[in-house]
């Protein structure tokens, strides 16, 4: 736990009192039965670190921060949840869809792609063409905090 903690967006998980008002208010718990903010705080708390690491649990979360507006501890799981993926990548453990996202920063600038019918959509409302993307900034900065060495590593 103390790793966690000890990280500036880890601290909330040391005033976890395991009430579950973070799970009962997350929307994403709704539709997502394995997401359960409550557990992930216990797995951390209890030192489970390979399956917090490891696991899918801290990758559903959409930093909403509903959870922190109602948790009565300010436990901020939706931080804590930026802290666990901050370990997790540093141990080459970024689900799929995550990286494939952060590949396609690298390369196009953009994290998706904009769909056909979202350009037709853009023509119809008079939004003109997509704007263009100056992906050689976005790489300068990627590349200034070694991003581009986490999501290509081993390839
Ligand atoms: S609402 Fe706060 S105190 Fe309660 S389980 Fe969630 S993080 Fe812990
Ligand atoms: S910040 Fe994450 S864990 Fe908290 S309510 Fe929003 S989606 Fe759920």
């Amino acid at each position: 736990m103390n790793e966690v903690a000890n990280t500036p967006r880890g601290r909330g998980v040391l005033a976890c009192i395991q009430c579950g008002r973070c799970t009962s208010s997350c929307l994403v718990a709704r539709a997502v039965e394995e997401h359960n903010p409550r557990k992930l705080m216990e797995m951390i708390i209890l030192g489970l670190r390979s399956e917090v690491i490891a696991g899918p649990l801290p990758w559903h979360c959409l930093s909403c921060f509903t959870c922190l507006d109602r948790c009565p501890q300010g436990g901020d799981v939706g931080e804590v949840v930026f802290a666990i993926r901050n370990l997790a990548v540093r141990e080459g453990n970024i689900p799929k869809g995550i990286l494939d996202q952060a590949r396609s920063l690298f390369e196009t600038g953009r994290v998706v792609t904009p769909s056909r019918t979202a350009l037709i959509q853009r023509e119809k409302y008079g939004l003109g063409k997509e704007p263009m993307v100056d992906v050689e900034a976005v790489q300068k900065i990627l590349r200034k905090t070694s991003f581009d060495k986490l999501i290509y590593r081993g390839s």
